[in-house]
């Protein structure tokens, strides 16, 4: 098991289960490399909490551990190494990743990540057929380089091992090297300790297809970059296909190199937007296909209302519903689901919104005067306004009700406390509040 593989698990974990169990217990947790692919070691910090963690987080850990490779059959705690035991460990540690800079065309793709399982929308769809076009016929297109760009989450890495996919089952011996940039940089880095960087260069060089995913990460390393260019270079000169991906747009990565920034455009930019409703619907319906889940489409399109800009995380809602459906048993409905995303939607909101801004936002929309809400004002009107943004401060920011009933003419906690209340008791049967507060939300929003 590697660390890339435990750092998935670990992210998806993270999305899925309480923040502060998973700070607390799941993400200490080390990866101890070894070369078998069924069996997750993970390294505890002491003895009792192996005991711990063993018995409550284990069945969760080797849940998610499946999701992101069907093959992990057993997780193990271990103790951590004293410190001459880690010595040794970090000897193995880099026999390990010497073995792997030993064979960059091991094929490391995901089998999951195919172009039929790929939902395509209008923010996709172009850089999916792009992509299959250069499957077809690698380094035959005017694609080349390909380079797939657009935020985390939109399905840039998918695409790149659904190319590897497809061209390994439809063309026999392709040999396709797939690499993370930091994976190419970390064995360039171990060839030059080894002084055989002449061979790490020509293994990449034997590749028929190239994929270098988040190239971005090469950016200010120069030693690394150039060793690319070569490679690029002698690939390129020999009509091989290179896919690479970037989180930006090449001209816009800090620190890569202007002769890679102009290679690049010999081939073709393509970008990933974020998935509009219905494409995240229909990513939605399609994943939980997939896991057996039957759920009604109200269910759906709250979800894909509310986690609007990372598919990752769209996935790690109904892994989360099928986690708990299956711990609790409870029949899946949507006052479950909210309650469920309930932390993951605020926790997204709180971090930036401050009581000013909500202030500023609710008297602008109810055409009031800031100091009205500021204030002791008993005006009917104006008690209702103030009650909403009381209510979307307390849900949407980390304030206190101390601090927020400060910030509305000193009133005490209780008085927050009613208010929080009664908007969250009129809003799912007032039409207009509802209107209102989710308005008001897209403007702080924004
Ligand atoms: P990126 O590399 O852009 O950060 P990934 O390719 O890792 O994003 O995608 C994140 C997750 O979302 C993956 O599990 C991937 O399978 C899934 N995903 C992304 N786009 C799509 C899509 N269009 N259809 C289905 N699943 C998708
Ligand atoms: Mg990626």
């Amino acid at each position: 098991m590697n660390e890339s593989i435990w750092n998935e698990i670990r992210q998806l974990i993270g999305q899925s289960i309480d923040t502060t169990i998973f700070d607390t217990w799941i993400s200490p947790l080390n990866v101890i490399e070894d070369s078998n692919e069924q069996i997750l070691v993970l390294e505890v910090k002491n003895k009792f909490l192996v005991n711990y963690i063993e018995q409550r987080y284990k069945t969760d850990i080797l849940f998610f551990s499946k999701k992101v490779n069907p093959l992990i059959k057993e997780i193990r705690f271990v103790q951590k190494k004293t410190d001459t035991e880690n010595n040794f460990n970090l000897e193995s540690k880099s026999a390990i990743k010497n073995k792997n800079y030993n064979n960059p065309h091991k094929i490391n793709l995901n089998s999951n990540y195919t172009f039929d399982l790929f939902v395509t929308g209008p923010g996709n769809e172009f850089a999916k057929s792009v992509s299959m076009a250069v499957s077809e016929n690698p380094g035959k297109t005017k694609f080349n380089p390909l380079l797939i760009y657009g935020g985390v989450g939109l399905g840039k890495t998918h695409l790149l091992h659904a190319i590897g996919n497809y061209i390994n089952k439809k063309l026999i011996n392709r040999r396709i090297t797939f690499s993370t940039s930091e994976e190419f940089y970390y064995n360039f880095i171990e060839a030059i300790k080894n002084s055989n960087t002449k061979l790490f260069s020509e293994r990449y060089q034997r590749s028929d297809v190239l994929m270098i995913d988040d190239i971005q990460f090469i950016a200010g390393k120069e030693r690394t970059q150039e060793e690319f260019f070569y490679i690029f270079n002698t690939l390129h000169q020999q009509g091989k296909q290179i896919v690479l991906t970037s989180d930006s747009p090449p001209n816009s990565i800090k620190g890569l190199h202007d002769r890679l920034i102009s290679r690049f455009q010999w081939g073709l930019f393509v970008d990933i937007q974020p998935p509009d409703l219905e494409t995240r619907v229909a990513i939605l319906k399609m994943k939980a296909e997939r896991d057996n889940l039957n759920l009604p489409d109200e269910i759906f399109y709250y979800i894909a209302e509310n986690i609007s800009s990372n598919i990752r995380e769209l996935e790690g809602t109904i892994i989360r519903i099928l986690a708990f459906a299956s711990i609790t048993k409870s029949d899946i409905t949507l006052d479950l689901v909210k309650s469920i995303l309930v932390d993951s939607i605020q926790k997204k909101e709180k971090i930036k919104i401050s009581i000013d801004d909500i202030i500023d936002t609710v008297s602008e929309y109810y055409k009031i005067p800031t100091n009205n809400l500021r204030e002791k004002n008993r005006s009917k009107e104006v008690a209702h306004c103030r009650q909403v943004a009381m209510y979307i401060s307390k849900m949407y920011t980390k304030y206190s009700l101390k601090s927020i009933g400060l910030h509305f003419g000193g009133r005490d906690h209780s008085t927050v406390i009613h208010a929080v209340k009664q908007i969250a008791k009129n809003k799912d049967k007032d039409k207009i509040l509802m209107n209102d507060i989710n308005y008001i939300l897209s403007k702080l929003g924004n």
